[in-house]
């Protein structure tokens, strides 16, 4: 049976993560953990995300439970989950990381890493998605620099970072197949007189409204046509399904960072 530590578990990806673990086979939850002010430290993980107790108790401190696990599935925020890398790192456990909004430097630190720990990275864990990232590439080799792009995302008012992580990667994925650099070409504002539109721009939308789990849409623009790739979550029961997929890929890996092209073949 493999161990599984939940961090970030009474969160809205911690508490899917929790419950699917729970019903999937073959991994179990074996430790949980949350920031160190939650108000529900010491209760029963299976209580607190609304399900029945499972014998597990809510901690402060990743450290009190790291000799628990064989993987570690952390859905935080990107400082966070910096800490679990280097833990894990220390105790041997592999990782499945859904955080987003890394900066280049926090991702250097992760690359950093890499040599030590077995790591699933991926700002998306849907399959949908990371089929998304492949076929968007696709589109873009084919359709070539007469089309212009556009990458829309909208997501729940509660999101932290904007555009989505999904947004961003789309962005470099499509920047890559056309032979552009992402950090150069992303216009990720448009107002006032500003003129038309450059070709090599890639466009970048973000909504925030409501509850809307994720929607992602990559518009292909050319003239008298365009094409659009929509992906749309409709709840985060994909995600987490995705996430307990990539733990139980990843502990038979070697060292080395991955993402979910990884998981599912798709490289
Ligand atoms: P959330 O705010 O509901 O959950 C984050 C949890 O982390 C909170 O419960 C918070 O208390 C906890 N936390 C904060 N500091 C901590 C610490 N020091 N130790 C342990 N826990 C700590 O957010 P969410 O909607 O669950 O999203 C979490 C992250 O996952 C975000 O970065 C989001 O963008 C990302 N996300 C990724 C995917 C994916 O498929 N990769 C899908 C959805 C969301």
């Amino acid at each position: 049976m493999i161990r599984a530590i939940v961090v970030g578990a009474a969160g809205r990806m911690g508490g899917r993560i929790i419950h699917t673990l729970h019903e999937a086979e073959g991994i179990e939850v074996s430790g949980a953990v949350e920031r160190p002010d939650h108000p529900f430290l010491n209760r029963d993980i299976g209580e607190v995300v609304g399900g029945g107790e499972i014998g597990v108790p809510l901690e402060g401190d990743i450290e009190r439970v790291i000799e628990a696990g064989d993987v570690v599935i952390d859905f935080t925020n990107p400082e966070v989950s910096l800490r679990s890398l280097e833990v894990a790192s220390e105790s041997g456990a592999a990782l499945v990381v859904g955080s987003t909004g890394f900066t280049p430097q926090q991702m250097e630190k992760v690359a950093h890493l890499a040599k030590k720990i077995r790591c699933v990275l991926s700002p998306n864990m849907s399959v949908g998605v990371n089929l998304m990232f492949k076929l968007a590439g696709e589109v873009a080799r084919i359709l070539g620099d007469e089309y212009d792009v556009e990458i829309l995302e909208a997501h729940h008012r509660f999101k932290k970072d904007s555009p989505s992580g999904t947004a961003m990667k789309l962005g470099e994925v499509v920047a890559s197949a056309l032979n552009r650099d992402f950090s150069q070409v992303g216009i990720f504002e448009r107002k006032g007189v500003i003129g038309e539109r450059k070709p090599q721009e890639i466009g970048m939308q973000a909504v925030r409204a409501g509850d809307i789990v994720g929607d992602h849409t990559v518009i292909f623009g050319g003239l008298g046509e365009r094409l659009e790739l929509t992906h749309r979550a409709h709840s985060r029961d994909n995600f987490a399904r995705g996430a307990v997929r990539a733990a139980k890929w990843v502990i038979t890996q070697p060292n080395g960072v991955y993402d979910m092209g990884d998981v599912l073949g798709l490289k």
